[in-house]
């Protein structure tokens, strides 16, 4: 080593501590957990003061890891963009580095938030359209639990399909906020509109369809369960486990629904959790 060369007066960047998470977001706190079973549950954050998102819209989510680190996820808004509070619904994937931490977590614990909500699988990026199809996989469901509980949605379509896929019973979740929510004061005179086609693809429950979303449009028993046809006027958010979601756009691109881009206003916007 050289003696005389100048001594850096900067730590070296592999010394440096990990950046705080407060630069970007709140420290918020855990209000109340919801197991809903092995493998799902739902927690409830404080909110930010100044935080603001669009129903459908997600947020970064933090949690300390190793070594002063900060991990962060991808996370949807399950609340409403009125709330005082901020609803989440997470699956627990085995070892995952962010649902592992996230499933040992107990209510008072620290969870950051980002101070921005991003994403587009919002009802306000479609051009036109009267009837609204929200099609989520697992825990795509909840964007569309917030967006279903905006007066604004209930007002602006004549009819919203809710089709909810998930393997077993048991994980359906918010089955009972679901069933309630053409009742809410806000909306009640218009929750009529909603059709709700829960879908079952592991087991047989009366009421409940059985096959894989894609097949359930092509073989049109999607339509026939919502007594509501696919076409021109339909737009059509999609949200959840990506190859399901690959196979749903390919299904609406057979019956001839395009794809809403910002340059060429479509049917239907999804968003991959993975
Ligand atoms: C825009 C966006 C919004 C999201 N919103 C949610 C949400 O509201 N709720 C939620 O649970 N997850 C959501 N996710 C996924 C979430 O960010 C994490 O991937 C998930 O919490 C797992 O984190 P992890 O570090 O434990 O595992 P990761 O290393 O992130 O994931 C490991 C593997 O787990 C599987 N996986 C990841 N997420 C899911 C999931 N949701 N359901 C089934 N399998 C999954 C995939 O096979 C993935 O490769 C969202 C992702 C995106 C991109």
């Amino acid at each position: 080593m050289n003696d005389d060369a100048p001594q850096s007066k900067t730590t070296p960047s592999w010394r440096k501590p990990p950046p705080s998470p407060l630069l970007k977001g709140t420290a918020e706190k855990i209000l109340h957990l919801q197991r809903w079973t092995e493998r799902l549950f739902s927690f409830r954050l404080s909110r930010p003061a100044a935080f603001r998102f669009q129903p459908g819209q997600f947020a970064r989510l933090g949690l300390d890891g190793p070594l002063g680190s900060t991990i962060w996820r991808p996370y949807s808004m399950v609340s409403a963009a009125y709330d005082e509070h901020l609803d989440f619904f997470s699956i627990q994937v085995p070892d995952g580095a962010f649902t592992s931490r996230l499933a040992t977590c107990k209510v008072g614990d620290t969870v950051y938030v980002e101070k921005t909500a991003y994403g587009y699988l919002t009802t306000s990026r479609f051009v036109g359209g009267s009837n609204l199809w929200l099609l989520a996989t697992g825990t795509g469901i909840a964007p569309f639990l917030s967006i279903l509980r905006d007066p604004a949605v209930w007002v602006q379509y004549e009819h919203i399909v809710l089709a909810y896929s998930v393997r077993q019973a048991a994980d359906l979740a918010y089955r009972d906020e679901i069933a309630a929510l053409p009742q809410h004061p806000l909306w009640a005179e218009q929750g009529h509109k909603l059709r709700f086609v829960p879908i079952i693809t592991r087991e047989q429950l009366p009421g409940a369809l059985s096959q894989r979303l894609d097949r359930a449009i092509t073989d049109g028993s999607l339509e026939t369960a919502a007594q509501l046809a696919l076409g021109d006027d339909s737009r059509i958010l999609l949200c959840g486990n990506p190859q399901m979601l690959d196979d749903v756009r390919a299904a609406l691109s057979a019956r001839g629904l395009r794809p809403d881009l910002g340059r060429a206003p479509g049917h239907f916007a999804s968003e991959n959790y993975w």
